[in-house]
């Protein structure tokens, strides 16, 4: 089994971290990334799972978007709160779940983390656009890992 060490290193890490930072400075929506190595349930309930771990779910507009990586399964979830599902259209993430797997399939996993981030923060500036009255930064800016 690989390590999540061995995914990314500290610096690639810090580089995803930056492009959360730069997608969060247009929109108020809050993304986070969750990596691990392998989970025995269905990976979209790990998601839901994860996602409630973080306390993604108490964000004022209940806009958290969390990118899920399951590293040895070859998985991934991204999961966007209710305020967002609300007011979306049916197959909102699929451009950046496309951009994501185009990546890695290529075995780019820091890019495609970075591309995904961008492009998820460019989708929820349509409908979560940076407010300058109201904004915190409500999540952490941080990798977690299970
Ligand atoms: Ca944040």
């Amino acid at each position: 089994m690989s390590k999540v060490e061995d995914f990314l290193s500290v610096q690639e890490e810090q580089e995803i971290i930056t492009a959360i930072r730069k997608a969060e400075r247009s929109t108020s929506g809050e993304i986070r990334i969750h990596i691990e190595t392998h989970t025995d349930i269905d990976h979209f309930d790990r998601t839901l799972e994860v996602f409630h771990l973080l306390k993604m779910d108490n964000t004022r507009l209940q806009n958290g978007v969390l990118i899920y990586v399951a590293v040895d399964d070859k998985a991934f979830v991204i999961y966007g709160d209710e305020g967002i599902n609300k007011v979306v259209p049916p197959y909102f993430w699929d451009t950046t779940r496309d951009v994501i797997r185009n990546h890695f399939s290529q075995g780019n996993f820091k890019q495609g983390l970075i591309e995904g981030v961008l492009q998820a923060g460019r989708e929820l500036e349509k409908h979560f656009p940076w407010d300058v009255d109201t904004h915190e930064d409500e999540l952490p800016n941080e990798i977690s890992r299970g």
